[in-house]
This record gives C-alpha cells, structure tokens and sequence, in this order.
C-alpha cells in the first residue's frame, strides 16, 4: 500500500492568481520586421472580422476608450493617412494596444520615421496592391491582408512579381478607400469581387525598371526594426555631404542641378531642415548609387564611402553627354516644351479612345512620367474631361454588370426550382459568386422571378 502514498503539493493551496484579460482578442500582426508586414489597415480590418463586427463599429469601440481628443479626430485619424504619420495616431494605435495586449503596432504605420519624412505625398489616398501577392494569399491558404507598402507613394510595382500595382476593382472598376467601414482585405468594396484574379491581364515589368528601384529601395523601411532611425541632423549632414561632392564635380550649382535632375530649391529646404520627402531620398541615392537603408539606419560612413561611389557612378559620362549640346540651358527648355506638346496628345488621345476602361490620374501620371500637380496645372480642362468620361465608362461598366447579374440571378432560381430545390434568396446565393442579399435591385429581380413562376415566398 506505502507504494500509492498519495503526495500532497503544499504550493498548490492558497495561492492567489492574477489574471489580466484583454477587451479584445490578441491578434498578432501579420510578417512584423518583414518588407511584406501589413498595414494597420489590414490589421484592423482583420481585428473587426474575428470579433463578427465591422471595421466602423471597431473604429468606434478604440476611439471611446482612447485618449485622442474629440472630434473632429475621426477625421484626421480614421483618414487614408491611417498608416502614416499622422498627429495623434499614437494615442490611437495605444489604444488598440491596451485593448488587444499585443504590443508593437505602430510599426504597422510609419510613425517610425516622423522625425524626418514629411507627410507631404508620402502615402496614397486609395487602395493599390498587387493581384499576384494576393492570389498567392488566397492558394496557400494564408491570411488575407494588405501589406503596408502598397500604402507608399512611388511603390508602384511589386519587386515580387515585377508587375504593376492595381488600383481599380477588375469587376466593377472602382477604387478601394484605404480604411472602409465595412471591411474585407482582399475584396471589393463596392461589388465583393475578389482583387486578385491576377493572371488575366497582367504587365511584366523589366527588372531595370526605374520604378522597380524605387520599389524595392521603399520596402527596405519596414525591415531591420531592432536598429534605430537616423536623426534629422544626420540626414542633413549627409545631404551637405552630397551637396559638397556635387560641387565638386561642377562648381556651378545650378549645373549640379542639371547633372542629377533634382531641383536646387527642394534641395536647399532639405538642407534648412524641413522634412525630406522619402521619393527625394530614394531618387538621390539612386543618383549616388548608395542604397536607402545605408542612410535612414546611418548603418555606413558615407563620407568615406562618398568619392567612390561617385566615380563608379557614371556621372563623368552624364556631364560629357550635356556638355556637347553646347547651350545646355535651350536645351533643356525646348525639351520641356517638346514635352508639353506630347502629353497633350496623350491626353487627347485617352479622352478621344474607345476602349472602354476608365484610366485613373495616377496611372496617367506614371505613363507620362509626369507629377499630378504638374499635369493639374498645365491642361486643366483635360483632366476634368478625362474624369467626365471614366465615370461615363464606369457607369456603362456597372450597369452591363448588373444586367449580367441579374440574368444570372433569373437561371440560377429557374435552374434550383426545375431540380426541386426551393430558390429561396440564400439558396440561390450560395450559387452565385456574388452577393444577393445586400443587393436591393438583385432581390428585386429574384422576388420577380418567383412571381413569374408562381412560387410563394417561405421564410428563408
Ligand atoms: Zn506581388
Ligand atoms: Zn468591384
């Protein structure tokens, strides 16, 4: 009997135990560290699914139990600047963390870099992503969500997949709002379609693509979290150092101006201190053949690393090539307006085209190798033409869709009823690849057909 002696465990009497329960389930962002990490966005989109609300009623529950001050903060927080570096985004992004315990949120924005990125055209009013990325998702059974990258302006091609970002829904052609109170990463928000569908109508890009560089350069900012940011202060000494070379290779500053396509005065209000815009930065390291991360984590000395990175650069070449047009200053006028005229014809001739897509302004702008601001102030007229004709094409667009439904909603029930089945409205969407439900002319048309057929309505 000794044998089954039963021991007794003293420490397991009267111990008190703390727990700390979150209001929201811990949900761990998606590829943190990583250049393919998702976006807050996504984050929350995801957050609201797996508690069965939507992403407006979410929005609401944070800011009730947060310390960003009253309205109009919905405004300037719950904007398409929600992944950016926005004022307050702290107060918002702690408030999802004490309700979630999951910590590190913010580097699902990119607050990491307020101290010397301006805000100006940092980020994108609207949805891109890349069709592939998300049907790669999809197959592997992943999480479906949006990477933050997609948010950056200038990341226009996936380095993955080298093909261009989308930014219109395939279906129904319209753009995604960056945070949508109804939700779904990977859908469209206005006609459910899935975003991917990739292999249809997709451009390959060259690998030497300009935009390829700026894209892969971009990604680098969501990496190598354990290193620290650089200062603004260094950031302008290592703009001075460029600056200091560049007179070198010219003593002229406006020539230097020529040589690297890059304006003097931006370059001389970064050098005072207002806050660099990252597609300068990416577009001078370029220039010096210096990569991105080298200089916002300050990770090599530059100033040593500086003449040679010049001289494997190609400049010399670049200043000969200037030099034998003689009057530089002529030239680069009339090719200006050589410029002008082109777009122009571009334009008209988008304005004037049969083919029946909608073309966005941005896409327009990365064609013509031109900046919205620029285009908006030289051909005023044509851009509100070319709005007027995409939303008439995207009109037309919508209403061949629905047609299509509809007709697909009408065999669909007759199919169901000729099998015996009651077409009942939930029935007959789980046949469709869209929704019914929520749609009020598609339930029209479904309460018609039953009618027709002399079905009486059961409850669903
Ligand atoms: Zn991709
Ligand atoms: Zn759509």
């Amino acid at each position: 009997m000794g044998k089954y002696k039963v021991k007794v465990y003293d420490s397991l009497l009267l111990k008190e135990i703390q727990l700390n329960p979150t209001k929201l389930y811990k949900l761990r962002p998606i590829r943190l560290n990583t250049k393919e990490v998702e976006s807050l966005s996504s984050y929350l989109t995801r957050l609201a699914e797996i508690h069965c609300i939507t992403v407006g009623t979410l929005l609401d529950f944070i800011l009730q139990n947060s310390f960003v001050p009253a309205d109009p903060r919905r405004k300037y927080i719950i904007s398409s600047k929600i992944n950016g570096i926005n004022n307050n985004i702290d107060l918002f992004i702690n408030a999802i963390e004490n309700l979630t315990g999951q910590t590190n949120l913010a580097d699902l924005t990119l607050l990491r870099y307020k101290n010397i990125f301006s805000n100006v055209n940092l980020l994108k009013n609207t949805k891109t992503w890349c069709s592939a990325c998300l049907d790669e998702m999809r197959n592997n059974n992943h999480s479906i969500y949006e990477k933050l990258v997609w948010n950056v302006n200038h990341f226009n091609v996936c380095p993955i997949h080298l093909v261009e970002l989308e930014s219109i829904c395939p279906d129904c052609k319209s753009e995604q709002k960056i945070v949508n109170y109804k939700g779904g990463n990977g859908y469209c928000q206005q006609c459910g379609s899935w975003l991917g569908n990739f292999v249809e109508k997709c451009t390959t890009i060259s690998e030497n693509d300009e935009r390829v560089y700026h894209s892969q350069q971009i990604s680098y900012l969501f990496t190598n979290l354990n290193m620290s940011v650089t200062s603004k202060e260094k950031l302008i000494m290592y703009l001075e150092e460029v600056d200091e070379k560049l007179l070198k290779i010219s003593r002229n500053k406006e020539k230097c101006n020529e040589i690297f396509g890059i304006a003097r005065n931006t370059f001389n209000r970064f050098l005072a201190g207002s806050s660099v815009q990252l597609i300068f930065l990416v577009k001078l390291c370029l220039l010096v053949g210096i990569e991105l991360q080298d200089v916002i984590f300050n990770s090599i000395e530059i100033k040593n690393k500086l003449p040679e990175l010049f001289r494997n650069n190609n400049l010399k070449n670049k200043k000969v090539e200037k030099r034998k047009v003689g009057k530089t200053y002529i030239f680069n006028k009339l090719k200006t307006r050589l410029n002008i005229e082109k777009i122009k014809m571009e334009l008209v001739s988008i304005i004037n085209s049969i083919n029946q897509e909608p073309i966005s302004i941005r896409k327009i702008c990365v064609k013509l190798n031109v900046s919205q601001p620029t285009l908006m102030r030289y051909f005023p007229d044509l851009l509100e033409e070319i709005k007027r004709r995409n939303k008439k094409v995207s009109k037309e667009q919508k209403s061949d869709i629905l047609n299509t439904r509809k007709e697909l909603v009408i065999s669909t029930i007759t199919t169901l009823y000729s099998k015996g089945i009651y077409p009942s409205s939930r029935r007959v969407e789980d046949e469709l690849p869209f929704h019914l439900i929520y749609e009020n002319e598609l339930l029209q048309v479904w309460r018609e057909t039953l009618k027709e057929l002399g079905i009486s309505y059961k409850q669903n």
